[in-house]
């Protein structure tokens, strides 16, 4: 089936109570037993809950998986997966990731004796330089945050299967409509549902996909033994977000390239990053691996930093706000919002600068956006 219709119909359908069209919240903490040792597939919610049942099966079938787990936020979702590995292991992650993921990485998990180096992944050289003896997981998040660099998804795979590597991939920006890492080789796929997955910013939340039955059952484990899955109210809102995911990424898609493209022609702009656009330096790879460019679109502008305050204000529809993939268009400063959980040194690496602007452009039109920043 196409996206459109698993976005639809997968895992919808466990009310055999009323038929319900729509899966009902389950916001029962425990299932009773209808005797010793027998329960209907549920004993108690952290363990597992038919309402985030359906959506990790939507989920799964969406990314060509098998198994998934649905979690309280995004960096649970990534937290949860890097339990996978013991004290004394290593992993090799983009120096462009996510900020809460970088701080999450160089902050928390030494700190339990999981260690990483932070490279340049849009050269698979560098990656494989970076491959310790310790080594046990690489970490992609493709295009990145905000910059928009691409990896080499099927290369880095194909790279770690030689060393028996996990291979992780954050597929938060493109969501499974434009990018299937599983297909491409990964061995794990996680999103923050909160952004496109849901869709609404009226939730956070997070998922981790694996078509691997190992991982898949040690997902479930550590999801059950840390106690990061979401709650049944939650679960149903990213499955009510997630039937429009196929047609809201369209939109986003097509906003996005005309907004894009308006940033070029501008003179106050310098620099517009849009995996959609042909100057992209890695256009070849998008279009390999990518069957679509997403929302996100990020520019230098030419303007001295203490003057953005200014921009911003004048600005009507774009909210100055953190977080990307809502139905409304956002507009941020990654410097001092999104990413300044990196530091000094993290922000210096990644490539950003105080005049770097990140937009998440939402579903209005686009000429109300464009008169928008116009103006
Ligand atoms: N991954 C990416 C690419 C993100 O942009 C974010 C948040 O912005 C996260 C993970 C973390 O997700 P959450 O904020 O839902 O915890």
């Amino acid at each position: 089936m196409h996206p459109q219709t698993k976005a639809v119909h997968t895992g919808v359908y466990v009310d055999s109570a009323y038929n319900s069209v729509t899966t009902p919240i389950y916001p029962s903490s425990n299932f009773y037993f209808d005797a010793l040792g027998k329960t209907r597939g549920f004993d108690y919610t952290r363990t597992g809950n038919p309402t985030r049942g359906a959506l990790e099966e939507n989920l799964a079938d969406l990314e060509g998986g098998k198994h998934a787990i649905i979690t309280s936020t995004g960096m649970s979702a990534i937290t949860t997966t890097l339990f996978l590995l013991k004290s004394g292991d290593h992993v090799v992650a983009g120096n462009d990731i996510y900020g809460g993921t970088y701080r999450l990485f160089s902050s928390i998990f030494p700190q339990l004796g999981v260690n990483f180096s932070f490279v340049d992944m849009r050269d698979p050289q560098k990656v494989s330089d970076a491959i310790q003896p310790e080594t046990k997981m690489i970490w992609i998040e493709t295009p990145s945050n905000p910059l928009l660099n691409i990896t080499d998804i099927a290369a880095i795979a194909e790279l770690a299967r030689k060393h028996n590597l996990i291979t992780v991939a954050d597929n938060t920006f493109l969501s499974p409509i434009f990018q299937q890492p599983l297909a491409l080789g990964c061995d794990v796929v996680l999103h923050s549902t909160t952004k496109y997955i849901n869709g609404h910013s009226d939730v956070v939340g997070g998922a981790v996909i694996t078509g691997d039955d190992e991982i898949g059952e040690n997902l479930k484990g550590l999801c059950n033994a840390l106690g990061t899955g979401c709650s049944p109210f939650d679960a149903f809102l990213v499955l009510r977000g997630v039937k429009t995911l196929p047609i809201r990424m369209q939109v986003h898609q097509q906003n996005a390239t005309t907004l894009a493209h308006w940033l070029v022609e501008h003179p106050k702009v310098d620099k517009v990053y849009f995996t959609g656009l042909d100057t992209h330096p890695q256009r070849d790879l998008i279009t390999q691996q990518q069957t679509g460019d997403g929302g996100m679109i990020a520019f230098e502008i030419a303007a001295d930093p203490s003057k953005l305050d200014a921009f911003f204000g004048a600005l009507d529809l774009f909210l100055l706000a953190e977080s990307l993939g809502g139905v409304e268009s956002l507009i941020e400063q990654p410097w001092t919002m999104s990413h300044a959980s990196m530091g000094e040194k993290g922000l210096a690496e990644s490539g950003l600068t105080p005049q770097t602007i990140r937009i998440s452009v939402g579903l209005e039109h686009p000429d109300d956006l464009v008169a928008d920043l116009e103006r």
